[in-house]
């Protein structure tokens, strides 16, 4: 069995905070995952396709949703399935076309389900707290940089 290939080195608290943060976006403005993320111990960055910038109450919003879910202490599992039986419950737009057939599906407690490879905790409480270091938008997309302070 094969999966597809991610980038190992990427520090599981700010990976893990990925999943959250995308899925957030996702439930707040019904926008795609971040398809342009980088991923580092001190500080990160995702991109979003937004229609409009969000406004700074919208921003708010985000940093204390992502943080309520930091909060429940939420534990992070994997299960292998079929592609097409994966489907159904993710979105495999992101998926490079040569992902193998039986994909790893990381869940955040009940909250976000994605297919993933990378290093993530065991449960949210090792993530610390979630905030915004900047944010701007250009042309459709929403850039967001972002760190954790108190992560483990
Ligand atoms: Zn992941």
């Amino acid at each position: 069995m094969e999966l597809n290939s991610h980038n190992k080195q990427e520090y599981p608290p700010m990976h893990t905070c990925e999943h959250i943060l995308n899925q957030t976006m996702v439930r707040m403005f019904g926008c795609p995952r971040s398809k342009n993320a980088h991923i580092e111990r001190k500080k990160s960055k995702c991109d979003y396709e937004l229609k409009a910038a969000p406004t700074e109450d919208q921003i708010v919003e985000l940093t204390l949703k992502v943080n309520e879910i930091i909060d429940l202490h939420l534990p992070v599992t994997f299960g292998l399935m079929p592609r097409e039986e994966a489907g159904r419950i993710v979105d495999l737009s992101k998926l490079p076309d040569d992902a193998s057939e039986t994909l790893r599906i990381v869940r955040v407690g009940e909250y976000d389900a994605c297919a993933c490879i990378g290093q993530h905790v065991e449960n949210t409480s090792e993530l610390g707290h979630f905030e915004i270091i900047s944010h701007d938008y250009e042309e459709g997309r929403w850039r967001v940089r972002f760190r954790l302070v108190g992560s483990r």
